[in-house]
This record gives structure tokens, sequence and C-alpha cells, in this order.
């Protein structure tokens, strides 16, 4: 069968699986075109006081941005977008949600102006067949995204959306979800989970605060064996994270940051290299640990 034969029997073929798959990304080439693989971050985001402080882990971030190529898009995973079923944002121009109480006027003055890219939005929704994702026209950018982001890509340039967690799912299925995406790596697009690995709101240590690297005890335990697992690419036992004992049972008491990073584990190709960055704890019960895959 020729070229011309193929494409004329894969047009009478309903656009299925791996058909659909690569119709989706041929049609998404003009705006998505084709790139090397990308990497992949985890960003631990920590306080949104970051967004404008000046600090080392602002430090790590503009750092591992001159680390990657310019992308063509990017999609943010993040722990502040909890929804039941999967939603990614499809608006041109996302808003910038203040999320929060209790920050100085500046924190709440932040604009992240970047364009969204209802194009990415609709490549993912056609690229992921496990589930239905939705588009969404109304969320916008959380600062899980752009707390962070900003640092990476100051002059907002790069066209950004965000993908919800859904909180009626168990780790194993966004596990499974995240490797769906890996067709965007090839796309140009740089795929973030932003979350914290050890968040314990509750057990912060508030005369620790401007204390670098203290930790609790249990809080540097499972920084240390995350971090062991993650080296090893041993990602079941993260997967199966509450089955690993008390510690981490205190560092996730609830699992919306630490999700973010099974998604970035997720896309990790067996060869691909890990560089772990910004692994600070801060007031006892966080940890800022981040890192880079490929
Ligand atoms: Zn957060």
């Amino acid at each position: 069968m020729n070229r011309k034969q193929f494409l004329v029997a894969a047009a009478a073929l309903p656009l299925t699986g791996a058909a659909f798959k690569l119709s989706s990304l041929n049609k998404f080439s003009s705006e998505l075109p084709e790139t090397s693989k990308m990497p992949v971050l985890f960003l631990g985001h920590g306080s949104p006081m970051n967004a404008i402080e000046e600090n080392e882990f602002v430090k790590g971030f503009r750092t591992i941005s001159s680390q990657i190529e310019k992308p063509n898009a990017i999609l943010v995973i993040s722990a502040h977008w909890e929804t039941k079923g999967t939603y990614v944002t499809a608006m041109e121009n996302p808003q910038t949600i203040h999320d929060f109480g209790g920050f100085p006027q500046a924190l709440f003055d932040v604009q992240y102006p970047a364009p969204g890219s209802p194009d990415l939005a609709l490549l993912t929704k056609e690229i992921v067949t496990s589930t239905d994702i939705h588009l969404d026209d109304k969320w916008g950018l959380d600062h899980g995204s752009w707390s962070v982001i900003k640092h990476l890509y100051p002059n907002a340039d790069v066209p950004i959306i965000q993908m919800s967690i859904d909180y009626t799912k168990p780790p194993s299925y966004h596990y499974a979800l995240a490797k769906e995406l890996a067709a965007l790596r090839r796309r140009g697009v740089l795929i973030v989970g932003s979350g914290n690995n050890v968040h314990n709101l509750r057990m912060i240590s508030w005369q620790h605060l401007n204390t670098a690297g203290f930790a609790f005890d249990w809080a540097k335990y499972a920084d240390e064996k995350m971090k062991e697992y993650i080296r090893d690419g041993n990602h079941q036992p993260l997967i199966d994270y509450h089955l690993q004992g008390k510690e981490f049972q205190l560092a996730i008491p609830t699992p919306e940051h630490y999700m973010p990073m099974i998604y970035a584990l997720a896309l990790q190709d067996k060869e691909e290299e890990i560089n772990i960055f910004n692994d600070q704890a801060v007031a006892g019960s966080l940890a800022m640990t981040s890192f880079k895959i490929g």
C-alpha cells in the first residue's frame, strides 16, 4: 500500500485508538510543531509569597528554566485545582486567580497575563482516551501555576493551560492518566506538576518559618525516602504512599499537593535522568523538593 492508498484507507476508518491519536497530532502540527522530547518538571511551590520574594527557591526555578529549551506551550497540573472529572482550561486568556487569603496586597496585585492555548486543550482532550477530558472556560491560572511559572517565564509569553486533578480517583488512576500525556512532550509542551511532596499545614512550626532547612523528623524521613524512590525510578511505593507508614501519612495528610508529583513521575521514560533541586525543608512540615526529568 502506498502513502496515498494508506491515507484513503485510513480516512475510511472510524477515528479510534491509534488512528485517532495520529489524526489529532497532525491536525495540531502548525500550532504545536514537533520538537525533541521536552523535559517534565515537578515544582514544589510552597508559600504563595515565593511569587514575589527573592530567595533560593526562586533562583532554583530560574536556573532550571535556563536549562530547558523554550516550550511551545505549558501544561500545569496544580494542587489547587481539584474537580470531579478531569478538566483542562480552554480559554484564550486565562485570568490570574488569587486563591488565598491573609497575604500582602502586593501578592494580590500580581498578574500573570500569559495566553491560554485552546489548541493544546483540544489536543489534550483528544489524546487522552481513558477518560473524557472536559474543556473549561471558567478557571484560569491559580497560584499553584503562576507563583512558580512566573519565575520560569517572567515575560508571560508562553501559552499555558491547566489540567485539574479528579479528587474522586486513586493515585494509580492519576499515574496511568499522566502516561497518556507523553505525546505532548514531542510537541514542545512542557508538562509541570506543581505541589509539594511533604505538605502538612496543620503541623507548621511558625517559630521556624524563617529557619532555613528546619524539618520535623517525620518530614525529613518522608522527604529522604521519597527522594530515594525517585532516584531509583521505583514509583510503585510512591503510588502506594498510603502503605508507607506514619511518616508518609503525616507528610501527605491530603493528596492534592502530592498528586502533581505522581503526574510528573509517570512521564519518566526508563532511560531518563532525573535532577532533584530545591530540596530544602521549610517550617518543619513542608519540603520544596522539585525535580526535572529528561
Ligand atoms: Zn499549594
